[in-house]
């Protein structure tokens, strides 16, 4: 039997492992850290409080893929229709925006509709770069007030520095009547690329992966320090090594290209170049539950460090004890554009003053516990970099062999469906050789 070894035990780790057992393959993974499933982690803290490694919801339309997952978690899962908010200066806003303005001033709503109507018969705009693609959309006003601000908080650059290559259905774009509509009073378009989600009923969104150690022979503490695909070897940390006949790697490039014996010096600047936001989650315990209407809420003020929110005992009663609710904040950081140079008590005490301010948290309320989780890659920066030397680096992988994987390994803005088929997809690759 071929030896497979796939690095990383997240989602598309187990996409691998779950093609390769349809060929009678039983992989080796090998983990660095002392648990698997990657960013799909969940946690349990002192107070009996599940969160997951950020906020996680599956809302894949991927019928095979949902059948997948329902079968792995025994067809135990919450079926929610979602609801999400926006807070901007003190209002809070139906999601997405666009198409929700009514609650906000209104001499700013006709400025932003008057150039939202500008823009759509001016002359075509050249898309050059994201923030031509926002004005283009939504008109200025409306760029610069929300999605503009945002991409500074969560993608940690501005938007005139990103590409559009992301966006899919992230974004949607309103005809005048739609906006309008919003703007006059409240409705419900049903136009969001989300509307339902599952989520596991027992034990957090990791429960998709609990058969992953029955399917798969998965060493966790093992973080890979060195490979050489001439000798087709792997040497981990503990000075053990391994070799392959297969190796998928899901580990993130940045980390992974200068892994790799005798990896050319072009290809190691083009790794260097890639970007990625590190997350800093703040999960916060509380003594009531009606923390929130919404499951997430984004947030566009600069003087509140978090992009986003999440509550995670809305979305399994197993979550929280009983009468207890929990909060989970997203502040981002990144090495090339904003690093993190400060203590993450220090992101904890600004996130528990942006909840006392947003009005989230109450005087009152009984904060049970807090805790700080850094995410060193969060999500995948389309800067204008990316597209260039994510194309010397895979290029480089395909030459040597190494099949790559998941968010980090394609370097994309990816869901765990498509982290999953990733997987799925370099197992294929392997077996095809
Ligand atoms: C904040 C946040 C919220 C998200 N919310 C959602 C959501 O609601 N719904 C959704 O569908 N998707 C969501 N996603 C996306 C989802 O998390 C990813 O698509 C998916 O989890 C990526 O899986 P992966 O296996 O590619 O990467 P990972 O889960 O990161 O797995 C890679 C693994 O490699 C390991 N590794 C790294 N380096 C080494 C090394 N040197 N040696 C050995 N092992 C190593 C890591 O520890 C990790 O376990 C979210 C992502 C983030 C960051």
């Amino acid at each position: 039997m071929k030896k497979v070894v796939i690095l990383g035990s997240g989602i598309s780790g187990l996409g691998a492992t779950y093609r390769l057992q349809q060929d009678g393959i039983k992989p080796l993974v090998f983990e660095k850290d002392g648990y698997f499933g990657g960013k799909t982690a969940s946690f349990v803290n002192d107070h009996g409080f599940l969160f997951d490694l950020g906020p996680h919801i599956s809302f894949t339309k991927d019928e095979r893929i949902q059948k997948i997952l329902a079968k792995f978690v025994n067809d135990e899962y919450e079926s929610l229709h979602v609801k999400l908010h926006n807070y901007w200066n003190g209002t809070w806003l139906t999601h997405p925006v666009q198409l929700h303005m009514h609650g906000l001033p209104h001499d700013l709503i006709v400025e932003m509709v008057s150039e939202f109507v500008k823009e759509q018969h001016g002359p075509e705009r050249k898309i050059n770069n994201y923030e031509d693609w926002l004005v283009a959309s939504y008109g200025r006003k409306f760029a610069e007030l929300f999605p503009m601000q945002y991409t500074r908080k969560y993608h940690t650059t501005e938007a005139n520095n990103m590409c559009t290559e992301w966006l899919g259905p992230r974004m949607y774009r309103p005809s005048f009547e739609e906006m309008l509509k919003g703007a006059l009073a409240p409705w419900n378009p049903k136009v969001h690329y989300v509307s339902h989600f599952r989520y596991p009923t027992h034990n957090g969104f990791v429960s998709y992966l609990k058969e992953f150690p029955k399917m798969a022979e998965i060493t966790l503490n093992h973080e890979v320090m060195a490979i050489d695909p001439k000798k087709k070897e792997i040497r981990f940390s503990s000075g053990v090594t391994t070799n392959y006949d297969s190796v998928i790697s899901a580990i993130p490039l940045p980390d992974l290209i200068p892994m790799i014996q005798s990896a050319p010096r072009e290809v190691v600047e083009a790794a260097d170049l890639l970007s990625c936001s590190t997350c800093v989650l703040v999960n916060v315990s509380v003594d009531r539950t009606d923390l929130s209407e919404s499951h997430m809420t984004y947030f566009y003020d600069q003087d509140i460090c978090f992009s986003r929110l999440s509550f995670p005992h809305m979305l399994s009663p197993n979550n929280a004890p009983a009468k207890h609710g929990s909060v989970q904040a997203e502040t981002y950081f990144s090495k090339k554009y904003r690093p993190l140079n400060k203590p993450t008590d220090t992101v904890i005490d600004d996130v528990i003053s942006g909840l006392k301010r947003s009005g989230v948290l109450r005087e009152g309320d009984k904060i049970l516990a807090r805790e700080a989780r850094v995410l060193k890659y969060a999500n995948v920066i389309y800067d204008l970099d990316r597209a260039k030397a994510i194309e010397i680096v895979h290029g480089y992988l395909k030459e040597i062999g190494i099949a790559y994987c998941g968010r980090y390994g394609d370097w994309a803005y990816m869901w765990t469906d498509e982290s999953f088929i990733s997987g799925e997809r370099a197992a294929t690759t392997v077996l095809s050789k």
